[in-house]
C-alpha cells in the first residue's frame, strides 16, 4: 500500500489547517493518490479536520498517544480520545518526542501495544542521529529501535504496522538522504523484521516508508515497490504550494 502522511507537528493553527485541508481534498479529487492519504494535525484540531475529511478517502492520524486508556494522567491523551475524534493512525516514537520528551524504546513499545489493542495503526518512527551515523552506528540503532520497540508484539490478520525510516539528521533540513541510503536502511529493517514476523505477515501487514526532507522533487525516488512504499512529510506538508505537487507526483504511480 502506498502511503502519504503529513506530520503537521505544532506548526499551524486550526484555521490554517482547515484551509490547507480543503486544498488537499480538492487536489486529491483532481489527482487521486493511489493509496492512503493521511493527515496528522495537533490534538485539538483532530475533530475539525476529521469532520472535513469525513466523506473523502483521506484518513486521520494523531501525533502521539498515551499507553493507558483512562486514569489520573494529567495532560496525556488516551487511545479512546483519539478514536472519539475519528483517528485511525497514530505516529509513535517520532525523533522529536524521543529528544524533547525523552521517550524511550520502552515507552514506544507500550504505545504501539496500546495503539494495536485499540485498532489504531501505529506509524513507528525510527532513525539514527548525526552522531550515531558518524560513529557508523546507523544499523545498530535501527536494529535496537526495532527490537525494543516491537518487543512482544504480534500482529493478527487485521492489524497493520507502518514503520517510517527517518534519519534524524536530515529532518527539517531540506536535504534528504540519497534514495540508495534509504534503501540500505530499509533492507536492514526488513531483515530484522524477519526475526519476529513471517514473510507473509511482513508483506501483508507491515509497510515501510521514508521521512526526512521529502518534497515534490525527490518523493518518487523514495518509492521502491516491495520495499519502501510511502513518505512521511513534515516541512513540505505545511503549505499547499509544496504539498499539492507531491500528491500530483504520486498520483501517477499505479496502485
Ligand atoms: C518529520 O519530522 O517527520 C519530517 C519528515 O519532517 P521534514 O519533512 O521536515 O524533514
Amino acid at each position: 500500500m502506498l502511503y502519504l502522511i503529513t506530520n503537521w507537528k505544532m506548526q499551524l493553527l486550526e484555521k490554517e489547517l482547515t484551509a490547507l485541508t480543503a486544498q488537499i481534498i480538492a487536489q486529491n479529487k483532481k489527482t487521486p493518490l493511489p493509496g492512503e492519504l493521511i493527515l496528522a494535525p495537533h490534538f485539538s484540531a483532530l475533530k475539525t479536520i476529521g469532520e472535513l475529511i469525513k466523506n473523502t478517502p483521506l484518513k486521520l492520524a494523531a501525533q502521539n498517544l498515551f499507553y493507558h486508556e483512562r486514569g489520573a494522567y494529567t495532560g496525556e491523551i488516551s487511545p479512546l480520545h483519539l478514536i472519539e475524534s475519528g483517528v485511525s493512525y497514530v505516529i509513535i516514537g517520532h525523533s522529536e518526542r524521543r529528544a524533547f520528551q525523552h521517550e524511550s524504546d520502552a515507552d514506544v513499545n507500550l504505545k504501539i501495544k496500546t495503539a494495536l489493542q485499540n485498532n489504531l495503526t501505529p506509524i513507528l518512527c525510527i532513525g539514527e542521529t548525526f552522531e550515531e551515523r558518524k560513529l557508523g552506528k546507523t544499523e545498530i540503532v535501527l536494529i535496537r529501535q526495532i527490537i525494543r520497540g516491537l518487543e512482544d508484539i504480534n500482529l493478527n490478520e487485521q492489524q497493520k504496522l507502518i514503520i517510517s525510516y527517518e534519519p534524524v539528521w536530515v529532518i527539517g533540513t531540506g536535504q534528504a538522504v540519497k534514495p540508495a541510503e534509504a534503501e540500505n536502511a530499509a533492507l536492514v529493517i526488513k531483515k530484522v523484521l524477519l526475526d519476529y514476523f513471517t514473510p507473509e505477515q511482513i508483506k501483508k501487514n507491515i509497510d515501510l516508508i521514508y521521512g526526512g526532507s521529502v518534497d515534490a522533487n525527490n518523493v518518487q525516488g523514495f518509492i521502491m515497490p516491495g520495499l519502501m512504499t510511502g513518505a512521511l512529510v513534515g516541512t513540505a506538508s505545511l503549505t499547499a504550494e509544496k504539498f499539492l505537487p507531491i500528491i500530483e507526483k504520486l498520483s501517477k504511480l499505479s496502485k
